[in-house]
């Protein structure tokens, strides 16, 4: 039994993803800022949402592989899932699925710069050793 007035109070988390990436115009997110001093529900949303944007930023602020494209594809999928089946488990399954993959992603992309790294201060050794002497694969 769901009382007919919820649907005047009807949550933004549809459009929360837009939000972030202010992909809104001003009437929208004005609409929006509005009900999430309301709503905790969505406030909630709304911080998971920045915690997979924030993710996102910082691993493509931080990395020189193509991780841009990466997210634009995350971002088409949230779109294309919130067109196909507008209701809000899908979206928070999806949102959460997400988020994994970013947890997932962040120590690769740590381990990534470190091998990038690594392989420059080797990569001058390995100059410098070859003119001295040839290299030989003696270990221990
Ligand atoms: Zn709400």
């Amino acid at each position: 039994m769901t009382p007919r007035m919820s649907q005047s109070n009807q949550h933004i988390s549809d459009l929360l993803p837009a939000y972030i990436n202010s992909r809104l115009d001003a009437a929208n997110t004005a609409r929006i800022r509005a009900h999430l001093e309301r709503c905790q529900e969505c406030r909630h949303e709304l911080s998971a949402w920045e915690a997979v944007s924030g993710a996102a930023h910082l691993a493509s602020a931080s990395m020189p592989l193509p991780s841009p494209t990466l997210m634009s594809q995350v971002w088409e999928k949230i779109d294309a899932q919130q067109k196909a089946a507008s209701q809000q488990k899908s979206i928070k399954r999806a949102a959460f699925h997400l988020w994994l993959v970013f947890t997932r992603q962040i120590p690769l992309i740590h381990k990534s710069i470190w091998i990038v790294r690594h392989c420059r201060i080797h990569g001058i050794h390995a100059s410098n050793a070859s003119q001295v002497r040839p290299v030989s694969h003696t270990d221990s």
